[in-house]
């Protein structure tokens, strides 16, 4: 399986990239935070829990979330690839997830991390806010999940960086020029 992390602050381009990375490599995509998303406007008890984490830029506790995921594997059986998206956000995360996929005899094959100033997340973020709807969109929220990304999920990067699958890209420019250093680094893993 060819299994990508998509990684990098809250408005770096993970999920614009992911869009086009799967199409390009066949990947089935999983995005926590719209997995979360879909579990508020359904109503349901976990929606309710995690929206209050989420309305205040904090991360949804670990157990929750590799809960969450490792039904999701179970869920989508045999397909080529996965990319993970907004996951793993902890050192924690990182571990449960390599855990999971040994039980299905693969690892992450690759970890891209896109690399953005601050000044162009937090611009970035405030124009999206003006048509997402998401409640997470506004300057003070933005603020904090930019400083939870530095402090709690920034680490996970070491962890990959040590298994040697921490591919870095700069995260600025044309969505398509950005792709095609993407793809660079994932077909040379593949
Ligand atoms: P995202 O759509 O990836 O920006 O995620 C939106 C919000 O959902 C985050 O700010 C967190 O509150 C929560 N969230 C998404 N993914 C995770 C994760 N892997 N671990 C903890 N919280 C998460």
């Amino acid at each position: 399986m060819l299994n990508v992390v998509i990684f990098g602050p809250p408005g770096s381009g993970k999920g614009t990239q992911s869009e086009n990375l799967i199409k390009e490599f066949n990947l089935t995509h999983i995005s926590t935070g719209d997995l979360l998303r879909k579990e508020i406007t359904g109503n349901t008890e976990l929606g309710f829990l995690a929206k209050k984490y989420i309305d205040k830029g904090a991360l949804v506790p670990d157990d929750i979330i590799i809960g969450m995921i490792d039904n999701y594997l179970e869920k989508i059986g045999n397909v080529p690839g996965v990319i993970f998206d907004g996951f793993p956000r902890t050192v924690e995360q990182a571990k449960s997830l390599k855990e999971m996929l040994a039980t299905y005899k693969t690892d992450v094959s690759i970890m891209v991390n896109l690399e953005v100033p601050k000044e162009e997340l937090v611009q970035r973020l405030l124009k999206r806010g003006e048509t997402s709807g998401r409640s997470d969109d506004n300057l003070e929220t933005i603020e904090k999940r930019i400083s939870v990304y530095e402090e709690q999920t920034a680490p996970v990067k070491d962890f990959y960086a040590k298994e040697g699958k921490l591919a870095s890209i700069k995260g600025v420019g044309t969505i398509n020029g950005i792709f095609a250093e993407i793809s660079k680094a994932i077909t040379a893993v593949k």
